[in-house]
C-alpha cells in the first residue's frame, strides 16, 4: 500500500480523499494556491505544497509544479479528485513517466472516454445502447441538416470535447440548426480548444440516469447500481438520488450487468460512471465519465462502501473488496448541492462565511471544507457542501433532509439553501416525478 498520496485538488473533496487516506493509514499531502492558504484541505493534510498564485490554470493545473510537490514531499501516489486533471490523459502519462501513480484508469481509457465520439463507438461495440445520431463529427452545417433530416428534428448539437454542460445547442428545424450548429461550435472552441462537434436525437423528457461501475484493471468488474441526477439546471445537477424513483430492481440489474461487462471487456480500472437519458423504458448512452463523481456519496451510503479507498486500494494492485454478489442496496439516499450563489439568478456569492453549523444525527452527511470565518475565494467552482441523506425508504429520506435542511447554517454569504426547501414542498419532488426539464420549468415559473 502506498506511504502517502498527494490531493491534486481542494474543497470539500480534498477533505474528502483526505479523510479515506487517513482511515487505511496513509499520509496526505495538500496542494493549494496562495488563494487557498487557509483553506481547510491544507489545514487538515499532514503536509502542504503551494503551487501558485490564484488562478487554477497556474496553480492546481499545473503539472509541472504537481510533479514537483510529489518529489519534493515523496509522495507515491497522485488522487485528482474531480474537475481539475482528473480527466488529463496527458497528465496521467506524464505522472507514470514519473514512476508515480496515478489513482484512476488509464491513459487510454481516459482519452477513449474523453472524446465523446470514440466513447460512443466504443460502447456500441460493447452492446451498450446509444442515442441515434450522426455517429462521428460533422464538418459543415451543410451535412448537418443532412444529417438532422436523416434523424428527425428536434436535434442536439454537442462538442466532441464537452464537459460542464457547456457546447450544446438543440437545434428544431433547418433553421434554427443554421444557428445551432454555429454557436455550439464556436462554445465548444471556446471552452475546449476544439470545434469539433456531432448530433443527437434530442429526447423530449427522459431522467438522466447513471450508472455507477468499477473495475479491477484485469477484467474484473461491477456496478453500484445507479444514480439519479435529472434535476437539472443548465445541464448541471443539482439534487441526486439513488436509487432512482424510477428504476426497478430488474431494470437495474439489467442495465448494470451490460455496464458492468463493457467495461469488464476494457479491461477498466478504478470508479468509472456511465451516463444515460432513459425515456419510456429504454436507456441511451451519453457519455462515461472516468473518475469519482460529486454525487458518489449517494451510492456510498445504500451501497455501504468507500468509493476513495476502493479507488485507493485497486491503485495500489489490491483486488476489489467487494464482489457484484456482495453489492445489495439498503434504502434511499439523497444529495442536495450546496452552491455559494445568490437565488433567483445563481449569480456567484463568495466572501467571508460568518457562522457555518453542519446538520448531523442518524443518516446524515455533510462533506464541506466550509468553517466560520472562511473566505470563499472567488476563482473556483461555487460548491460550498453537500449534504447527503440516508433512510429506509424514499419517504424518510425526503423527511430526514428536510430535517437536516433546517439545522445547517451557513451565514455571511448568500446560498442555495432555499431552493432546497421549497422543491421539498413540490408535489412532483415527493412523488419522484421529474425529468430533466422539469426544475427548469419549475424555476421559470417560480420567477
Ligand atoms: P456534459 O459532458 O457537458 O455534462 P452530457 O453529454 O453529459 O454533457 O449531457 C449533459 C446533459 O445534457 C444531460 O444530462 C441532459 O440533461 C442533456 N442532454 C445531453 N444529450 C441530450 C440528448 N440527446 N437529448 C436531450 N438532452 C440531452
Amino acid at each position: 500500500m502506498f506511504n502517502k498520496i498527494l490531493i491534486a485538488n481542494r474543497g470539500e473533496i480534498a477533505l474528502r480523499i483526505h479523510r479515506a487516506c487517513k482511515e487505511m493509514g496513509i499520509e496526505t499531502v495538500a496542494i493549494h494556491s496562495t488563494a487557498d492558504a487557509h483553506a481547510m484541505h491544507v489545514r487538515m493534510a499532514d503536509e502542504s505544497v503551494c503551487v501558485g498564485p490564484p488562478p487554477a490554470g497556474q496553480s492546481y493545473l499545473s503539472i509541472p509544479n504537481l510533479i514537483a510537490a510529489c518529489e519534493i514531499t515523496g509522495a507515491e501516489a497522485i488522487h485528482p479528485g474531480y474537475g481539475f486533471l482528473s480527466e488529463n490523459a496527458n497528465f496521467v502519462q506524464i505522472v507514470e513517466d514519473h514512476g508515480l501513480t496515478f489513482i484512476g484508469p488509464s491513459s487510454e481509457h481516459i482519452r477513449l472516454m474523453g472524446d465523446k465520439i470514440t466513447a460512443i463507438d466504443t460502447m456500441k461495440k460493447l452492446g451498450v445502447p446509444c442515442v441515434p445520431g450522426s455517429g462521428g463529427g460533422v464538418p459543415s452545417v451543410e451535412e448537418a441538416i443532412r444529417i438532422a433530416n436523416e434523424i428527425g428534428y428536434p436535434v442536439i448539437v454537442k462538442a466532441t470535447a464537452g464537459g460542464g454542460g457547456r457546447g450544446m445547442k438543440v437545434a428544431r428545424s433547418d433553421a434554427e440548426m443554421e444557428t445551432a450548429f454555429g454557436s455550439a461550435r464556436s462554445e465548444a472552441k471556446a471552452a475546449f480548444g476544439n470545434d469539433e462537434v456531432y448530433l443527437e436525437k434530442y429526447l423530449e423528457k427522459p431522467r438522466h440516469i447513471e450508472v455507477q461501475v468499477f473495475g479491477d484493471g484485469k477484467g474484473g468488474a461491477v456496478h453500484l447500481g445507479e444514480r439519479d441526477c435529472s434535476l437539472q439546471r443548465r445541464h448541471q445537477k443539482v439534487l441526486e438520488e439513488a436509487p432512482s424513483p424510477a428504476i426497478d430492481a430488474k431494470t437495474r440489474a439489467r442495465i448494470g450487468k451490460t455496464c458492468a461487462e463493457a467495461i469488464g471487456r476494457i479491461r477498466y480500472s478504478g470508479a468509472g460512471t456511465i451516463e444515460f437519458l432513459y425515456e419510456d423504458g429504454e436507456f441511451y448512452f451519453i457519455e462515461m465519465n472516468t473518475r469519482l463523481q460529486v454525487e458518489h456519496p449517494v451510492t456510498e451510503a445504500i451501497y455501504d462502501v468507500d468509493l476513495v479507498q476502493e479507488q485507493i486500494r485497486v491503485a495500489a494492485g489490491k483486488k476489489m473488496s467487494f464482489t457484484q454478489e456482495d453489492l445489495v442496496p439498503n434504502g434511499h439516499a439523497i444529495e442536495c448541492r450546496i452552491n455559494a450563489e445568490k437565488l433567483p439568478n445563481f449569480q456567484p456569492s463568495p466572501g467571508r462565511v460568518r457562522t457555518y453549523y453542519a446538520p448531523g444525527g442518524l443518516g446524515v452527511r455533510m462533506d464541506s471544507a466550509v468553517y466560520d470565518g472562511y473566505v470563499i475565494p472567488p476563482y473556483y467552482d461555487s460548491l460550498v457542501g453537500k449534504l447527503i441523506v440516508h433512510a429506509r425508504n424514499r419517504e424518510l429520506a425526503l423527511a430526514r433532509l428536510r430535517r437536516a435542511l433546517r439545522e445547517l447554517v451557513i451565514d455571511g454569504i448568500d446560498t442555495t439553501t432555499p431552493l432546497f426547501h421549497a422543491l421539498l414542498d413540490e408535489p412532483d419532488i415527493q412523488a419522484g416525478r421529474y425529468n430533466i426539464h422539469w426544475l427548469e420549468k419549475w424555476l421559470a415559473q417560480e420567477g
